[in-house]
This record gives structure tokens, C-alpha cells and sequence, in this order.
């Protein structure tokens, strides 16, 4: 009818007319055993044509992976075509220790640090900086800088830092963070676009003008997210509950629910003008394919990807 085609008028247009324009990054973490490493290289196999600016591999609470994560970013560096940036904590750490850590990474060649302060290892107590080290990710920032010319990454929150005394502190932060010398903001993962160009406005407004990219978590297991997003204060709407509910015994669909509703957020974010995406792969490739499929993006040759 007229009103539908008006209405998918003011939507934009449909995955068919989407460009691949995009500039997209994957995380990984850290496998612990044999076959969650061939999950892991196999995941990053099935990704890396789609020519991904950069990969990251992430740091577990308390440093808990410090070598597995140093091995997994090296062999990256060392075996693909791919830029690969390491998350790095201030958890259970002097600042010598961090440092150390940093070094090691700058041997290998890793040229990108994804800068955090980390979560206490165990999940509910209060951060308690190590006594000579980083007391958060701003200083992590600074101290990075001022040894090696690292492009640095650091954490946003588009629905506030669960510790922050208000939104306007917690963006307060995040202006610290880029003024200490990082050049990109990663969002922990949301689930309504709007969420996102809120955030975008307010930072525009606090005068920074760093890359804020949205962190993308397609949604495979939804009790884990409800949890895990429970703990980082992200809101779970309630129409999303809705349309998981009764898929507990039937995983294919539930896998085909979540790249809808995956890919119908970067549509949204595509259409307020976000190109670039990073996904929380959770070490699986396919939802993250499938998204970036849809949003046009086509793998490169594999000369094109060397070049
Ligand atoms: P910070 O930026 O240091 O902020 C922490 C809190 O302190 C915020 O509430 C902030 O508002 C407040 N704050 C800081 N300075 C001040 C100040 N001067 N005055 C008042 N308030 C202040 N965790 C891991 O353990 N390993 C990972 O690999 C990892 N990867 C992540 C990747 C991304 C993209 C994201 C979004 C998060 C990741 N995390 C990871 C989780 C992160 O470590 C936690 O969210 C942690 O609780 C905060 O880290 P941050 O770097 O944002 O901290």
C-alpha cells in the first residue's frame, strides 16, 4: 500500500541498497584448551576476508590470561594479515608489571592496546587499585603513551559505567581518557540504537571528538546476556525477552532470531550514519558474518588483503 511504501521510505533502504561502506573489528579472547583454540583460529579464518581494520583479543579479570591473551595477539601478528590490538587491565598489577606487559607487546609488534581499568576478580567487590599500580584506565592511558607510540583504544558506555556517580562523571572519564591519548572509544554492547545516538550527541557536546564506535554483541545465549548485562548496567528491553521466549529448545532459530535482531540494529546505526562496528565475536564467526553480510560488506581477495 501507499502507507507501507512510505513507511519503508522514511526507514531508508533496505539491506539490498546497503554499500558495505563499513569499517568493521572483531574480539576474540583468550582459548583455554586445544579445541576452543581451533574454534577460536577457525572463527578468525572465516573472518579475516571481510578485511577487518583490526581484531582484539581481550584480558581476563585479574590478569588471569596475561599469556594466553600475549600469545593469541602475537600469533595473530605474527600469521595474518590482520592488525591485531591487545586489551590490557590495571587489575592485581604494579605499574612496572603493566609496563612490562606493554613492552612485551611493542617486541612483538602489536602496535594497538585496547586500554582498560578491568573488573576486580571477583565479580561484586569494589576495584581496589594494586598499590603502585594504574588506579584506572586513564592513567593506564597516560603511562602507555609515555613509553611507546601505541594507538590506544579505550571503553565507553552508552548507558553509563555501572560505578559512575552520574552520566555526565562517567563522560567526564571517557574525556580524561582521550586527552591522556587514546583515539577510539569501543561501547559496551546496547540493544536499541537510540541508546547509542543519545550517547553520541552527549559526547559531541563534551567537545570530544574521538571515533566512538558501537560494540555489537549478537545475542546467541540470551539468559547469559540478560546476565551479563545485569552486571554492566546495559538495559535488556523487554521486547527482546519476548521474542527469545520459547526458543530455550530450539537453538537454529533462536541463531536466526539473533541475526535479525543483530543486523536490524546496525541497520539502524547504518542509517543515523555509524560505518564503523566492532564485534563481541565471543570467538564464533558467523553471526558477525552474516551481519556484516547483510550490511553489504563482501570478503577480499586474498592479494587485497596482503596489500
Ligand atoms: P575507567 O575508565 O577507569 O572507569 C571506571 C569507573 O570509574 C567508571 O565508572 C568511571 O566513571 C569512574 N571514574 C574513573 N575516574 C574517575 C574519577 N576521576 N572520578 C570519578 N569517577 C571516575 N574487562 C576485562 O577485564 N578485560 C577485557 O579485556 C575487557 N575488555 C573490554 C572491552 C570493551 C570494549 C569494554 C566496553 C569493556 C571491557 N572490559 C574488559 C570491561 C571493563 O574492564 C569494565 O567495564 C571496568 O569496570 C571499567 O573499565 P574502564 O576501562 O571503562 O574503566
Amino acid at each position: 500500500t501507499q502507507i507501507d511504501r512510505a513507511q519503508h521510505h522514511s526507514e531508508g533502504p533496505l539491506y539490498a541498497d546497503l554499500a558495505g561502506d563499513l569499517n568493521v573489528s572483531f574480539e576474540f579472547f583468550p582459548p583455554k584448551t586445544e579445541k576452543m583454540e581451533e574454534q577460536l583460529w577457525s572463527a578468525i579464518e572465516t573472518l579475516t576476508p571481510l578485511a577487518p581494520k583490526f581484531v582484539s583479543v581481550t584480558y581476563g579479570a585479574g590478569g588471569s590470561t596475561r599469556e594466553r591473551t600475549h600469545n593469541t595477539v602475537a600469533r595473530i601478528a605474527r600469521e595474518t594479515p590482520l592488525a591485531a590490538a591487545a586489551h590490557l587491565t590495571c587489575v592485581a598489577a604494579s605499574k612496572a608489571e603493566i609496563d612490562e606487559v606493554a613492552d612485551a607487546y611493542w617486541e612483538a609488534g602489536v602496535r594497538h592496546i585496547v586500554a582498560l581499568r578491568g573488573d576486580p576478580p571477583e565479580a561484586g567487590t569494589a576495584f581496589q587499585p594494586h598499590p603502585d599500580g594504574y588506579k584506572g584506565a586513564a592513567e593506564l592511558v597516560e603511562g602507555l603513551r609515555k613509553r611507546h607510540d601505541f594507538e590506544i583504544s579505550v571503553a565507553a558506555y552508552p548507558e553509563t559505567h555501572p560505578e559512575a556517580q552520574s552520566a555526565q562523571s562517567d563522560i567526564d572519564n571517557l574525556k580524561r581518557k582521550i586527552d591522556a591519548g587514546a583515539t577510539r572509544a569501543i561501547t559496551q554492547f546496547f540493544f536499541e540504537a537510540d541508546s547509542f545516538f543519545r550517547f553520541r550527541d552527549t559526547v559531541a557536546a563534551a567537545g570530544i571528538d574521538a571515533e566512538i564506535i558501537p560494540g555489537i554483541m549478537p545475542v546467541s545465549n540470551f539468559a547469559a546476556v540478560q546476565r551479563m548485562s545485569a552486571m554492566c548496567n546495559t538495559d535488556v528491553p523487554a521486547w527482546m525477552g519476548r521474542l527469545f521466549d520459547g526458543l530455550d529448545q530450539h537453538p537454529a532459530a533462536r541463531q536466526l532470531v539473533s541475526a535479525t535482531l543483530a543486523a536490524e540494529l546496525c541497520r539502524n546505526l547504518y542509517m543515523g550514519g555509524v560505518r564503523d562496528f566492532h564485534f563481541y565475536t565471543l570467538n564464533r564467526a558467523e553471526l558477525s558474518y552474516a551481519i556484516c553480510h547483510l550490511l553489504g560488506l563482501r570478503p577480499q581477495v586474498a592479494a587485497e588483503l596482503m596489500a
